[in-house]
């Protein structure tokens, strides 16, 4: 038993760096351990901190080592303290940090009473329903229900007020325990037995999970198949093969609100023994989600990147569906990615993570073991995927695209369209004198919203009304330029709508507000005919029956981003649209309208040449040194005063001494928020070498008016 808790503080500023040591009293010494999260004196306050080791010794005179002044509830697992703290190395971050996501939700914010309060009779209180003293009909019922043990407050099924005043007379002791530290498992079979036979490739495919599941090896499988050949029934299956060995699951989707689906199944076929951590839930709904995993009354957690840190005790399996998905990646610091960070939680634990997409990542496809599921379950073909050329057109529909809606419309059938970019119009300029309406605050053209009557900035939200007017030279004629996904609805809605034919948009304009995506897509879905028009939110994930056509516009717009994954998206959004049609037996067609008809990634995507595209990206990667043959590591320096993010990058730059790497800038990025930005780049062949080389430059200040932020593995 331990004297000393060294306590790493809960705080956001960097320079504050634990752990500090506190001796605990006599009475904590039983119950505290790693991952306790105990209140601690701190300066003048207190803070919420995280016991990350015990020792019997400190180097703080014993005088001046303070004591906690209690523990809360919400303790987390120790492994993940330990996961953690190897993500505050990997993403070049501060342990508190790192911390503060594995803690229970709201638990570093204080939203919560976390102590438990627990009940347990005094001694006069045992013989006072015997000894005639005078109690109200709850008071009985309150002091017989305790009479087997002590019980948490909650469980006595009596306000707080009626304890309190029982043990104002002496009859119940209240006191604040934090939770057992090991959790009860309830052992819980699958609750509605599948009937489907799985066909010959599936079976393969989970007979090699399966496998490794049953062996507790840590093996990284990629389930590699087409929309609609039945990869989730291969996760449930796996689930319920972890399950049947007493361990638990984690299931990471990429967003819950457009992926409702795959939930709906988990909890279809395993009831209560699945938390769902969704974003619409209250904070105190996802803390008893969370405390339900932790006590393990619940084994499963589906959820988006956040679930890979649930606390479960004893993990087997960690699904990633949908593993080409840029949101598993975190933008705020630490900028972990959910994938990366399940690999090292499956290793640790001794798990299989299992990653499944129609289009993995080049990277996903070198490294992990590959799983085929070539054929769709329904026997159905692939839709055929037809490239339009769009070089010298004037209208924004291609002559075919126009052709094949209006087929569509009397056929009275269902049309997914995609074009990746929201609002009215891209930009307005002066047909005079040439000005284009940028963002104050960033280097950026404003956007059109029509219905609002706004230009907005979609870098930081800037908007202002819809100039009238030229403010530079007052010529009152104003361009609009390019085609959104708000015009495109209308015009859409010109040529096709009206009367029985609806046209639905779904972009973040339109979702705004969370759960209305899925409104959205479920309207869609009940129609028996119409077009859904949006980004590419309407090709993530979802599943419809009846979709006979699917458009992309403008296919080539992700590979205009200077971005060596520029490919592999354009490749993902196309093959992604073009599986969200025709399923469940009609035959698909899907038009692409692109200005680079012959670029490798469309080309691919035609003719649902998957391998083909991976390999030769792979090629290409190799040559280039980019992931997964070199490691990527992004480094922004930005301030609000001229000239210093490029000063500070200059700094920092001299400061790296990398041997085996390539560096590259200081670049200038685009003013954001108003701040200048100045990027590095690291190309290198050793991950650790140059992540440590990173955080020890990183960890000395650099300017006082710079910030930095550090992203590895940039996406
Ligand atoms: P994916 O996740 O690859 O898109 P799903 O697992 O959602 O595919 O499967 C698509 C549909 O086919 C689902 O309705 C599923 O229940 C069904 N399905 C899966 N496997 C089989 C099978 N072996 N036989 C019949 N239907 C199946
Ligand atoms: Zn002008
Ligand atoms: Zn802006």
């Amino acid at each position: 038993m331990s004297s000393i808790a060294q306590v790493e503080p809960l705080t956001s500023a960097r320079a504050l760096r634990g752990p500090f040591d506190y001796a605990l009293p006599e009475e904590m010494r039983d119950s505290v351990g790693v991952g306790s999260m105990l209140v601690v004196p701190f300066g003048r306050g207190e803070l919420l901190g995280v016991v990350v080791g015990l020792s019997e010794a400190s180097s703080v005179a014993p005088e001046r080592l303070r004591s906690p002044r209690r523990a809360v509830e919400a303790d987390v697992p120790v492994d993940l303290v330990e996961l953690a703290a190897w993500i505050a190395l990997e993403y070049c971050s501060t342990p508190s940090r790192a911390l503060s996501l594995v803690l229970a939700p709201g638990a570093g914010a204080g939203v919560h009473s976390l102590a438990r309060l627990v009940a347990e009779l005094t001694a006069a209180g045992r013989e006072a329903p015997a000894t005639g003293v005078r109690l109200t009909a709850v008071q009985r019922a309150v002091l017989e229900r305790l009479a087997p043990g002590c019980a948490p407050a909650t469980a006595t099924g009596a306000a707080h007020g009626t304890l309190r005043r029982l043990e104002a007379r002496g009859l119940v002791r209240l006191r604040r325990r934090p939770l057992a530290r090991t959790p009860e498992h309830v052992a819980v079979g699958a609750r509605r037995a599948p009937s489907l036979t799985l066909n010959p490739d599936q079976r393969a495919a989970l007979g090699s999970v399966c496998e490794a599941i049953e062996h507790r090896r840590f093996e990284q499988l990629l389930l590699h198949g087409v929309t609609g050949s039945g990869k989730t029934e291969i996760y449930l299956r796996a689930a319920e093969a972890t399950l049947a060995q007493g361990r638990g699951v984690i299931v990471l989707v990429p967003e819950i609100g457009l992926t409702p689906q795959t939930v709906g199944r988990f909890v279809e076929r395993f009831g209560e023994t699945v938390a769902v951590a969704h974003s619409r839930l209250g904070s105190g709904e996802r803390y008893d989600e969370w405390m339900r995993l932790r006590r393990g009354e619940a084994r499963i957690c589906v959820g988006p990147r956040s679930a890979v840190f649930a606390p479960i005790e004893d993990l087997g399996l960690i699904v990633v569906d949908e593993e080409h998905d840029s949101s598993y990646k975190h933008e705020g610091d630490p900028r972990y990615d959910a994938r990366h960070v399940a690999m090292r939680r499956a290793e640790r634990a001794g798990a299989v993570l299992l990653c499944g997409s129609a289009t993995p990542r080049p990277e996903s496809y070198a490294r992990l073991r590959r799983l085929a599921l070539p054929a769709r379950v329904d026997g159905a073909e692939l839709p055929s995927v037809e490239v339009l050329d769009m070089c010298g057109a004037t209208h924004a529909l291609h002559e075919r695209t126009a052709e094949a809606l209006g087929e569509l419309r009397r056929a009275g059938g269902k049309a997914i369209v995609l074009l990746n970019r929201r609002g009215w119009s891209n930009y307005l300029s002066c047909r005079s004198c040439g000005k284009v309406w940028g963002c104050p605050a960033c280097d950026v053209a404003l956007v059109l919203h029509r219905a609002e009557a706004v230009i907005s900035c979609h870098h930081c939200g800037h908007r202002e009304s819809v100039p009238a007017a030229c403010d530079a030279c007052a010529s009152s004629g104003v361009a609009r330029h390019g085609l959104g996904t708000e015009r495109l609805e209308h015009e859409l809605g010109a040529a096709l709508g009206g009367g029985d034919y609806p046209i639905f948009r779904l972009d973040t304009d339109v979702a705004g507000a969370k759960g209305r995506a899925a409104a959205v897509l479920a309207r869609f879905e009940r129609a028996p005919a119409g077009v859904l028009v949006g980004t590419q939110m309407i090709a993530k994930g979802h599943d419809f029956d009846d979709v006979a056509l699917g458009v992309v516009l403008d296919a080539d717009a992700t590979l205009r981003f200077p971005d060596f994954r520029a490919e592999e998206r354009t490749f993902a959004l196309v093959t992604q649209l073009a599986g969200r049609a025709g399923r469940g037996g009609t035959a698909g067609r899907v038009l692409v309208q692109t200005l680079a008809p012959t670029a490798r990634s469309i080309m691919a995507a035609a003719h649902h040449d998957s391998e083909g595209f991976l390999d030769g990206e792979l090629r290409r990667r190799e040559a280039l040194g980019y992931p997964p043959y070199g490691e990527l590591i992004r480094i922004v320096c930005s301030s609000d005063r001229e000239g210093v993010a490029l000063a500070a990058a200059r700094e920092l730059r001299s400061r790296l001494t990398l041997t085996d790497a390539q560096l590259l800038g200081p670049a200038p990025l685009f003013r954001l928020r108003g701040r200048e930005r100045a990027q590095i780049v690291i190309k290198a062949a050793d991950r650790l070498a140059a992540v440590a080389a990173v955080g020890e430059a990183v960890a000395v200040p650099l300017h006082r008016d710079a910030s930095i932020s550090v992203d590895v593995d940039p996406q």
